[in-house]
Protein backbone atom coordinates (compact mmCIF):
# COMPACT_ATOMS: atom_id res chain seq x y z
CA UNK A 1 0.00 0.00 0.00
CA UNK A 2 1.01 3.47 -0.92
CA UNK A 3 1.38 5.38 2.41
CA UNK A 4 0.45 9.46 1.83
CA UNK A 5 3.58 12.31 2.60
CA UNK A 6 1.00 12.77 5.58
CA UNK A 7 1.43 9.32 6.73
CA UNK A 8 5.19 8.80 5.80
CA UNK A 9 5.66 11.97 8.03
CA UNK A 10 3.99 10.65 10.87
CA UNK A 11 5.62 7.25 10.80
CA UNK A 12 8.97 9.52 10.62
CA UNK A 13 8.06 11.52 14.17
CA UNK A 14 6.86 8.04 15.54
CA UNK A 15 10.06 6.25 14.55
CA UNK A 16 12.23 9.06 15.95
CA UNK A 17 13.05 9.93 19.63
CA UNK A 18 12.29 13.58 19.11
CA UNK A 19 9.13 12.89 21.50
CA UNK A 20 9.43 9.56 23.62
CA UNK A 21 13.31 8.37 24.41
CA UNK A 22 13.43 4.93 22.12
CA UNK A 23 10.53 6.33 19.87
CA UNK A 24 7.24 4.84 19.88
CA UNK A 25 7.86 2.16 16.93
CA UNK A 26 10.60 0.82 18.77
CA UNK A 27 12.52 -1.85 16.66
CA UNK A 28 9.60 -2.71 14.61
CA UNK A 29 9.68 -3.03 10.58
CA UNK A 30 5.95 -3.20 10.32
CA UNK A 31 4.35 -0.06 8.79
CA UNK A 32 2.47 2.73 11.25
CA UNK A 33 -0.77 1.01 9.22
CA UNK A 34 0.05 -2.26 9.42
CA UNK A 35 0.63 -2.07 13.46
CA UNK A 36 -2.59 -0.43 13.41
CA UNK A 37 -4.32 -3.28 11.66
CA UNK A 38 -2.66 -6.28 13.12
CA UNK A 39 -3.83 -4.77 16.80
CA UNK A 40 -7.14 -3.90 15.55
CA UNK A 41 -7.91 -7.51 14.15
CA UNK A 42 -6.74 -9.01 17.67
CA UNK A 43 -8.39 -6.80 19.95
CA UNK A 44 -11.73 -7.73 17.61
CA UNK A 45 -10.10 -11.62 17.80
CA UNK A 46 -10.19 -10.93 21.84
CA UNK A 47 -14.25 -9.35 21.90
CA UNK A 48 -13.35 -5.96 22.82
CA UNK A 49 -13.45 -2.66 21.50
CA UNK A 50 -10.56 0.39 21.83
CA UNK A 51 -13.26 1.99 23.85
CA UNK A 52 -13.90 -0.38 26.17
CA UNK A 53 -10.51 -1.47 26.56
CA UNK A 54 -9.28 2.90 26.83
CA UNK A 55 -12.30 3.58 28.81
CA UNK A 56 -10.99 0.44 32.10
CA UNK A 57 -7.42 2.06 31.98
CA UNK A 58 -8.73 5.50 32.44
CA UNK A 59 -11.44 4.08 35.30
CA UNK A 60 -7.95 2.04 36.81
CA UNK A 61 -5.33 4.92 36.85
CA UNK A 62 -8.31 7.49 38.22
CA UNK A 63 -8.69 5.16 41.00
CA UNK A 64 -5.00 4.55 41.66
CA UNK A 65 -4.46 8.53 40.97
CA UNK A 66 -6.18 9.23 44.28
CA UNK A 67 -3.18 7.79 46.03
CA UNK A 68 -0.68 8.85 44.22
CA UNK A 69 2.40 6.75 44.47
CA UNK A 70 0.79 4.02 46.87
CA UNK A 71 -0.64 0.77 45.84
CA UNK A 72 -4.70 0.74 45.75
CA UNK A 73 -6.96 -2.29 45.62
CA UNK A 74 -8.81 -1.85 42.22
CA UNK A 75 -10.98 -5.12 42.62
CA UNK A 76 -10.20 -8.42 44.70
CA UNK A 77 -7.82 -9.78 41.61
CA UNK A 78 -6.22 -6.12 40.75
CA UNK A 79 -4.07 -3.57 42.77
CA UNK A 80 -2.91 -0.84 40.63
CA UNK A 81 -0.48 2.23 41.35
CA UNK A 82 0.60 5.77 39.80
CA UNK A 83 3.65 7.31 39.43
CA UNK A 84 3.94 10.63 38.52
CA UNK A 85 7.69 12.29 36.46
CA UNK A 86 7.58 15.93 35.82
CA UNK A 87 6.91 17.60 32.51
CA UNK A 88 4.16 15.98 29.81
CA UNK A 89 3.65 14.74 26.68
CA UNK A 90 2.32 15.76 23.56
CA UNK A 91 0.69 13.31 20.95
CA UNK A 92 2.65 12.41 18.07
CA UNK A 93 -0.28 12.67 15.33
CA UNK A 94 -0.36 16.20 17.02
CA UNK A 95 -3.38 16.39 19.12
CA UNK A 96 -4.01 19.70 20.90
CA UNK A 97 -3.31 19.30 24.49
CA UNK A 98 -0.61 17.88 26.37
CA UNK A 99 -0.54 14.40 28.98
CA UNK A 100 1.00 14.30 32.23
CA UNK A 101 3.98 11.95 32.44
CA UNK A 102 2.14 9.82 34.50
CA UNK A 103 2.97 5.65 34.43
CA UNK A 104 -0.24 3.50 35.73
CA UNK A 105 1.12 -0.33 37.13
CA UNK A 106 -1.79 -2.62 37.37
CA UNK A 107 -0.81 -5.98 39.29
CA UNK A 108 -2.86 -9.10 39.42
CA UNK A 109 -2.53 -10.03 42.87
CA UNK A 110 -2.89 -14.01 42.70
CA UNK A 111 0.18 -14.60 39.96
CA UNK A 112 2.42 -10.85 40.13
CA UNK A 113 1.76 -10.48 37.05
CA UNK A 114 2.06 -6.87 35.98
CA UNK A 115 1.55 -4.61 33.17
CA UNK A 116 2.28 -0.80 32.77
CA UNK A 117 0.80 2.54 30.56
CA UNK A 118 1.35 5.89 30.38
CA UNK A 119 -1.81 8.56 30.26
CA UNK A 120 -0.50 8.77 26.44
CA UNK A 121 -0.94 4.89 25.91
CA UNK A 122 -4.88 5.38 26.56
CA UNK A 123 -5.26 8.35 24.29
CA UNK A 124 -2.94 6.03 21.43
CA UNK A 125 -5.09 3.39 21.57
CA UNK A 126 -9.08 5.37 21.91
CA UNK A 127 -8.12 7.91 19.47
CA UNK A 128 -5.79 6.21 17.00
CA UNK A 129 -6.14 2.40 17.53
CA UNK A 130 -2.13 2.53 17.72
CA UNK A 131 -0.81 0.33 20.76
CA UNK A 132 2.94 1.35 19.37
CA UNK A 133 5.69 -0.82 17.81
CA UNK A 134 6.93 -4.26 18.97
CA UNK A 135 10.18 -3.30 21.35
CA UNK A 136 8.90 0.34 22.31
CA UNK A 137 9.22 1.01 25.66
CA UNK A 138 5.45 1.84 25.93
CA UNK A 139 4.15 -1.24 23.69
CA UNK A 140 0.99 -2.58 24.75
CA UNK A 141 0.20 -6.19 23.69
CA UNK A 142 -3.26 -6.40 23.47
CA UNK A 143 -3.80 -9.99 24.82
CA UNK A 144 -2.18 -9.04 27.94
CA UNK A 145 -3.74 -5.98 28.40
CA UNK A 146 -7.37 -7.42 28.33
CA UNK A 147 -6.30 -10.65 30.59
CA UNK A 148 -4.78 -8.30 32.88
CA UNK A 149 -7.49 -5.33 33.36
CA UNK A 150 -10.60 -7.88 32.51
ZN1 LIG B 1 -3.82 12.09 19.40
Amino acid sequence: MKESPQAKKLEEILRSSKLVSGGFMGDDPRSLSEIISADAAELSRLGKTADEVAARMQEITDKAIAVLGNWVKIDQYREAKVDEAKGTLVCPWPHPGRFAKRVTTLKLIESGETMFWSDLNIHLIVEHGFFEGYGSAFRIEPAKLVSTIF
